[in-house]
C-alpha cells in the first residue's frame, strides 16, 4: 500500500471527514485491520483565508508547496490537496515535488461522467464557482458546467466561510440549498458537484431530486484506489 500525504487544514472540519473516508474505504477495500498509510499536513486556514481575500495567492501556494515538501519528507507516495478552492495553486504544489498530485476536479469528472452526467451544476467557494482553474478543468473533461445565480453563489460562499468551516451546519443554510440545488437542476443539471469538501457536511443525495458529487467523499475514494495500485 502506498503512502497518502494530505494537506488540510482548509478547513479541518473536512480534513476530519477525509481522515475517516480514507480509512473506512480502506478498510471496505482490505478487510480486517487494514487502515489508510497516510500523513496530514495541516495548516493554520486563517493565514490561508486571509491570503485568499487579498489575492495573494502565490503566497498561499507556497505556504501548500512547504507543506507538500515536509509530506514527501515524511514518506508520502502521493498528494492530495484537501479543498477544492486551493487547487488555484495546484501547480504550483505539484512543481515543488516529485510525488503525484491527484487533482481533485479530475477525481470529480470522472465520477461525474461515469454517472453519465455532461451538463453539471456547480456549488463551492465564489473562487471555484468563477474562475476558471476549477470550471475549465472541468470543462476540459467534457462537461458543462452550470453555477447559480450573482445572489446564490453570495449566499452558498457566505455558508462554506462563515458556517461550515466553523463546524456549524444549520437547517435554514440546508434550506437554502436545496432551494439554490432545485433552481440548477430548473436550469438543465443532471447533477451536482458539491465543490467544496465542507458542502457535504451539509447536504447530501436526499436534498437533491438529482444525483449529488460529494468531492471530499470522491476524492478519498480516488486516492485510496491510487494507493492500492
Ligand atoms: N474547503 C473548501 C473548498 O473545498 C473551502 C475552504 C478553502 O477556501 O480552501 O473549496
Amino acid at each position: 500500500m502506498r503512502t497518502i500525504g494530505l494537506i488540510g487544514g482548509m478547513s479541518w472540519e473536512s480534513t476530519a471527514e477525509y481522515y475517516r473516508l480514507l480509512n473506512e474505504l480502506t478498510r471496505d477495500r482490505l478487510g480486517g485491520l487494514h487502515s489508510a498509510r497516510c500523513v496530514v499536513y495541516s495548516v493554520d486556514f486563517a493565514e490561508i483565508e486571509q491570503l485568499q481575500v487579498q489575492g495573494r495567492w502565490a503566497e498561499a501556494g507556497e505556504i501548500l508547496a512547504d507543506a507538500a515538501r515536509a509530506l514527501a519528507a515524511a514518506g508520502a507516495d502521493l498528494l492530495l490537496i484537501g479543498t477544492n478552492t486551493m487547487h488555484k495553486v495546484a501547480d504550483q504544489v505539484a512543481a515543488a515535488v516529485p510525488i503525484p498530485l491527484l487533482h481533485l476536479a479530475d477525481a470529480t469528472a470522472d465520477a461525474v461522467r461515469a454517472a453519465g452526467v455532461t451538463r453539471v451544476g456547480l456549488l463551492g467557494t465564489a473562487f471555484t464557482m468563477e474562475q476558471d482553474f476549477y470550471r475549465g478543468r472541468l470543462a476540459g473533461h467534457g462537461l458543462d458546467v452550470l453555477v447559480p445565480e450573482p445572489e446564490d453563489r453570495a449566499l452558498v460562499h457566505r455558508v462554506i466561510y462563515d458556517e461550515l468551516c466553523l463546524g456549524v451546519v444549520d437547517d435554514r443554510s440546508r434550506k437554502e440549498y436545496r432551494r439554490i440545488i432545485e433552481n440548477l437542476v430548473a436550469a438543465g443539471a443532471e447533477g451536482v458537484i458539491l465543490g467544496c469538501t465542507e458542502i457535504e457536511l451539509l447536504v447530501g443525495p436526499k436534498d437533491s431530486p438529482v444525483p449529488v458529487f460529494p468531492t471530499t467523499r470522491l476524492h478519498a475514494e480516488a486516492a485510496v484506489r491510487a494507493a492500492q495500485q
